[in-house]
């Protein structure tokens, strides 16, 4: 059972259903009743594979998808598009996920989440789109935090690089969390997840389908790497310690530097205060590397109440979104990645 309580079954087509171009996150589960992988036909066969909605609140890829449709409706898509909507029931609820249902960007084949019907479904599409020689894969998402748009890939090798450099110059290479989409379609054709900005945000829906576009006229992704390329590898994910409470604003055990948000994807000098603890001797942060080792004390040091920085780093994704931080985590930890 899902989290609706509902049989989980992949829908498939080969049509847009009536209303899809204009129809908001929160109508698709009325229209489609489950996640639904839909094979339109372009001229050239190869097709492009997009999802969105794995995370269901996090909309510019849908909008982003229905503007490039909407502008193709009249002509023949220079491509093959076969797009995967994700988590319907979530987007109806405007959540991320819901209660009882898995991530579903944490069960793609290749994940270590136990067998259940939302790993076999993602197993189906991947098995579906594999048959169909996929040109690249892209999944379309948004963050919370002040970030700019960036391309993730999860295998450092030339056309994977050029499909997110052909969305920004930033790149972040990761290889966790696993069971993410990306990965499982790396195994297949170039793939990235795309972080498009904050929710809402006009320009991230149109660089997503000014991006769409681009990546559907293209015939081929050049074999070279791209040189003008920051490209970035996380190396570790800090959540806040479970047993502690914190804020922003000193009301609580730890209190976070509300400013670290500004620095995302800026280098942030060894020396530079995190957060102040309170009487605490226990360490406010969990920081693990991608092999899921404890490294807090490779990054932080305290000095008095302070947590200060041990080195310098190149934070991603800090939110100040308290129910974000709690559910997902407080910041990755990136540095330069050197080919
Ligand atoms: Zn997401």
């Amino acid at each position: 059972m899902n989290g609706t309580g509902n049989y989980l079954m992949l829908n498939e087509m080969t049509t847009l259903p009536d209303g899809f171009l204009d129809a908001k996150p929160d109508q698709l589960k009325a229209m489609l009743g489950s996640p639904t992988l839909i094979h339109l036909q372009g001229k050239n066969p190869r097709p492009l594979f997009v999802s969105t909605l794995l995370h269901g609140n996090e909309s510019s890829g849908l909008f982003a998808l229905q503007a490039v449709l909407k502008s193709y409706e009249k002509k023949p898509l220079p491509r093959s598009l076969s797009l995967f909507i994700g988590n319907v029931s979530a987007a109806e609820q405007d959540q991320r996920v819901l209660e009882g249902q898995p991530d579903y960007n944490r069960v793609w084949p290749g994940t270590d989440h136990a067998d259940c019907q939302e790993t076999r479904l993602m197993q189906q599409v991947v098995d579906i789109m594999k048959k169909h020689k996929p040109f690249a894969s892209i999944d379309l998402h948004n963050n919370t935090g002040r970030n700019p748009h960036y391309g993730c890939v999860n295998r450092v090798s030339a056309q994977y690089l050029q499909l997110a450099r052909l969305f920004s110059h930033t790149v972040v290479y990761f290889t966790t969390p696993i069971g993410v989409q990306s990965q499982a379609f790396s195994a297949i054709c170039p793939a990235v997840t795309l972080e498009c900005g904050k929710v809402g945000e006009l320009d991230g829906i149109s660089h997503a389908s000014r991006y769409l576009d681009t990546v559907l006229q293209l015939d081929n992704l050049p074999d070279h790497n791209p040189t003008d390329i920051d490209l970035l590898h996380t190396v570790a994910r800090v959540t806040v310690n479970k047993e502690m409470d914190f804020s922003f604003d000193g009301s609580a055990e730890i209190k976070l530097e509300a400013s670290i948000e500004l620095y995302n994807f800026r280098e942030v000098k060894e020396n530079t205060e995190f957060a102040e603890v309170s009487q605490s001797e226990s360490e406010p942060f969990e920081v693990q590397d991608e092999q899921g080792n404890n490294v807090y004390e490779s990054y932080f040091k305290a000095e008095g109440d302070k947590i200060i920085l041990k080195k310098t780093v190149i934070p991603a994704m800090f939110t100040r979104n308290i129910d974000v931080i709690r559910q997902d985590c407080l910041c990755y930890l990136m540095e330069h990645f050197e080919q």
